[in-house]
């Protein structure tokens, strides 16, 4: 990973280095009903540069074969491949050992590997998993199915108006029957970043593990799993600029040892007899079955593209762009923000009074701008909103200025024709 990037300043000019990083993404360098793609649902997923694209199609023109138990050159050099590709994620978000980290469908998958696994083992009836109340509902609907099977109690922690998770919040919630906390480090809805090193701290300080959801953190920032001390990281491939497909499960190496088996099959097993079956150490352990090998591979190259570039680069790119859509969306007449921590990443909810949000996004489609609308799969946090949904602009490392003048050009006029 080139970390010489990094070294550029950061004040950047009006276009700064997002044109050139744009062209890299050509799915960009399209009209939508005749107007230029303005894409600003990269919350939901990212777009793919052509070095992702062609990672992937070179593995399958040359290399492409079935991992781990070939002899054969092709399965050779794909084995290499994807384990060469646990290194680069080990690299990105400096973990200590390769073996912690387990690749899965996404991030859904890797709690739901979670749940299933170390909960089994380490939850019982009347324990409590700590959660907060802007979390996805990845992080919510595995707990719940497990405190439904097991008597464990979900706790989420309160957020405030303006969509924050305190420190005094968690406080309030840790109690001696606390087993897990389990947080996102960025909230999807709303983009609010969370504490995440003190939170860790602080139920470090009573012996408790914490989960970090990191899947809106590590297309936006430095991820540093080691300094952060988490014991467990998620997050899923394609928000990162990666395929989907492919997710990580990064666990503390002595917690996934310990850990039972998630899912049965091949490449899991050190031998199976009808008398027994033995299991492999992590990572393999949890890798059941043929994985996504082109994925993994895929998800190793948008790592090297954005490591390229720098994620403190790409951090202050998106604060610029965040700063700047906040400013114009404040002097529109009637909407309002939705979720105003002081440490947000790039990602903007709003509503706008009498507007359907729904309305509202299928309008800036005709004008060639791309966001969500909806609960963006965290209801709890849009009920204690009072709210049904919002409508969410997220921003990437592609977005320019000049996207956020169409789209706030756009809304200007979807806004007309909605309250006339
Ligand atoms: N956690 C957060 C914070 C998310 O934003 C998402 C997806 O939007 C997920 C988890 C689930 O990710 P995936 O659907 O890729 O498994």
């Amino acid at each position: 990973m080139t970390q010489s990037a990094e070294l550029f300043p950061c004040a950047l000019p009006r276009t700064s280095g997002a044109e050139s990083w744009r062209a890299d993404f050509p799915i960009l360098a399209q009209q939508i009903h005749g107007k230029p793609l303005v894409y600003l649902d990269s919350a939901a997923s990212a777009q793919k540069p052509k070095q992702v694209l062609e990672a992937m199609d070179r593995f399958y023109r040359n290399d492409y074969a079935n991992i781990h138990r070939g002899v054969h050159e092709l399965s050779q050099r794909a084995t290499q491949q994807y384990e060469a590709a646990r290194a680069a994620v080990r690299r990105f978000i400096n973990a200590g050992h390769d073996h912690e980290i387990i690749f899965t469908r996404g991030a859904t998958e890797a709690i739901n590997l979670l749940a299933s696994s170390w909960g089994r083992i380490n939850l019982n009836a009347g324990d409590e998993i700590v959660i907060t109340e802007l979390e996805h509902h990845a992080n919510i609907v595995p707990w719940q199915m497990l405190a439904l099977e097991r008597g464990v109690k979900l706790v989420p922690a309160k957020i405030t108006d303006e969509g924050e998770v305190t420190l005094d919040a968690i406080r309030a919630c840790l109690t001696s029957r606390t087993k897990l906390v389990a947080v996102a480090h960025v909230a999807n809805a709303l983009g609010t970043v969370l504490p995440v090193a003190e939170i860790i701290a602080l139920a470090h300080m009573q012996n408790i593990p914490v989960l970090i959801d990191g899947c809106q953190a590590v297309c936006h920032m430095p991820v540093d799993v080691r300094a952060l001390d988490a014991d467990f990281y998620v997050f899923s491939g394609h928000k990162l600029y990666g395929p989907s497909g492919i997710g990580v499960l990064y666990g503390k190496a002595a917690l996934l040892a310990a850990m039972p088996p998630y899912q049965g099959g091949g490449d899991m097993i050190e031998s199976v007899s009808f008398s027994g079956t033995t299991f492999k150490e992590p990572p393999h352990r949890f890798e059941a079955g043929t994985p996504a090998i082109a994925e993994a591979i895929g998800l190793a190259a948008a790592i090297d593209y954005v490591g390229t570039i720098g994620m403190n680069r790409i951090a202050a790119h998106e604060r610029e762009i965040l700063a700047y859509a906040t400013e114009k969306l404040r002097g529109i007449n009637r909407l309002r923000i939705v979720g105003t921590a002081r440490d947000k990443a790039a990602v903007i909810s709003f509503v706008i009074d009498g507007a359907h949000p729904s309305d509202i996004g299928t309008l800036l489609d005709q004008h060639g701008i791309a966001v969500r609308t909806g609960h963006h799969c965290a209801q709890p946090v849009m009920e204690r909103l009072g709210l049904s949904g919002t409508v969410r602009a997220s921003f990437g490392l592609y977005t320019t200025k000049d996207d956020i003048d169409r789209f706030v050009a756009a809304l200007e006029a979807v806004r007309g024709m909605l309250q006339a």
